[in-house]
């Protein structure tokens, strides 16, 4: 069947994280008490300030095309934002290309990027696109396997093993999802530093940087010096910090020739972003009385996860987690329980469906199916019913593993 398809899509799968959310809804309405923790995706609504500027946009007849790189306003907001968030460091609004939401500025960067016989370096665990948007690509994703003593991120020796003269490029997302594991600066500079010798481009999908638990946003590539960005690439969004994934925005900062390339991919491709939702989006990285609301949002995410690691810590004691210090999700380890019958993470979540009704995705989902992901990105009330349900059925495998 395939074989009657370009080679373009031979390696295409559906994303598995959004066949958890289908499967969570399909089973809702069916009737079934489902609690969803799968998807990764704010419960808050879009602030106010933002959705009133996309209603305005629309009643004022800013509905034509726009420039394919987005609209100046949009554009010259992210640069600000951007530049408040890294200390005052000037950022050039020429350099950023908007998109529908930062997925297509990853796909985007790695297509303009990369190609045939080549590998892009993949840190795994890894949010479930990133290999199959380097296939699309026509390149060669690598999994660089992440140390589990340190998080499960990577270290310069670990690219360096996974390195030859092939490699072109890198991808490097944190806050990490699945993990919530977040790179200090020293390690950023450290890997932009041995990108720099390699002639490695990194693709850094900072899509997570305002939901960080330690002080103000996590820590970015824009925090180094401009001769340590000369091969990096800036992906970022409005989809997690501003809870609005439907949308569609995000956008790439990248060096002036490459921006231009990825726009004129754009020109041929969608035209650009949809233009209401730029002057939504522009009013939430423009307007300072939004970042209240995210410091809110921030907040509910940081009690949520404390709920969550209270609880692992008291009752689930023999389950590791990595230590989530941004993004919103929880990664545990479930191998302690594996038997003949549930051998691997996804056996794990088909068993916490069909016995416990919750939904998680599985480890494979991001590389390595001895872990399942929990997204916190949900009600206290979900979560509280959801954690319930998870001790429920750890202790339901461990005793059918004892007996
Ligand atoms: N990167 C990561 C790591 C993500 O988790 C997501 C979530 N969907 C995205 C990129 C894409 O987000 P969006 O396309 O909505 O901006
Ligand atoms: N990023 C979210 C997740 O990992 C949303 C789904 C997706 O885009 O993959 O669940």
């Amino acid at each position: 069947m395939t074989a009657l398809f370009s080679r373009n899509v031979a390696a295409l799968a559906p994303s598995a994280t959004f066949a958890v959310a289908r499967e969570a809804a399909r089973l809702r309405a069916d009737g079934v008490d489902v609690v969803d923790l799968g998807a990764g995706e704010p419960d808050f609504a879009t602030p106010k300030l933002v959705a009133d500027a996309g209603i305005r946009a629309i009643v004022e007849g800013k509905t034509k095309y726009a420039p394919t790189e987005g609209i100046l306003e949009l554009r010259a907001a992210i640069a600000r934002r951007l530049s408040l968030l890294s200390g005052g460091r000037p950022v050039n609004a020429d350099h950023i290309v908007v998109s529908n939401g930062s997925k297509q500025s990853l796909f985007n960067a790695c297509l303009c990027l990369f190609g045939q016989r080549e590998k892009v370096l993949v840190p795994t665990p890894a949010w479930t696109s990133y290999p199959q948007i380097v296939h699309l690509a026509r390149a060669r994703p690598v999994a660089v396997t992440g140390d589990p003593e340190w998080s499960l991120k990577v270290s310069v020796d670990d690219l360096a093993r996974a390195c030859d003269e092939s490699v072109k490029g890198l991808i490097l997302n944190s806050p990490t999802n699945p993990t919530g594991a977040v790179y200090t600066l020293a390690e950023l500079r450290a890997i932009a530093e041995w990108a720099g010798r390699q002639g490695v481009w990194i693709v850094a999908d900072e899509i997570y940087r305002q939901i960080h638990y330690g002080l103000g946003p996590a820590p970015s590539f824009l925090d180094l010096p401009d001769e340590l960005l000369e091969r990096v690439v800036i992906v970022n969004g409005a989809s997690k910090a501003f809870a609005m994934t439907g949308w569609r925005i995000g956008f790439a900062l990248a060096p002036r020739e490459l921006a231009g390339v990825m726009n004129a991919l754009l020109s041929h491709t969608t035209s650009g972003a949809n233009t209401p939702a730029m002057w939504a989006a522009a009013e939430a990285f423009g307007n300072d009385a939004v970042q209240a609301e995210v410091a809110a949002m921030t907040q509910q995410f940081r009690r949520r996860r404390d709920y969550l690691v209270g609880r692992f810590r008291s009752e689930l004691l023999g389950t590791e987690f990595v230590d989530p210090l941004g993004a919103f999700y929880l990664f545990f380890r479930v191998d302690h329980v594996f038997s003949a019958k549930v051998p691997n993470g996804t056996e794990f979540c088909r068993r916490l469906i069909a016995d416990e009704a919750l939904a998680l995705v599985p480890g494979a989902a991001f590389g390595d199916d001895r872990w399942v992901r929990l997204s916190y990105a949900a009600s206290d009330e979900l979560l509280r019913a959801g954690m319930d349900r998870l001790v429920r059925e750890f202790a339901r495998l461990a005793a059918e593993k004892a007996a």
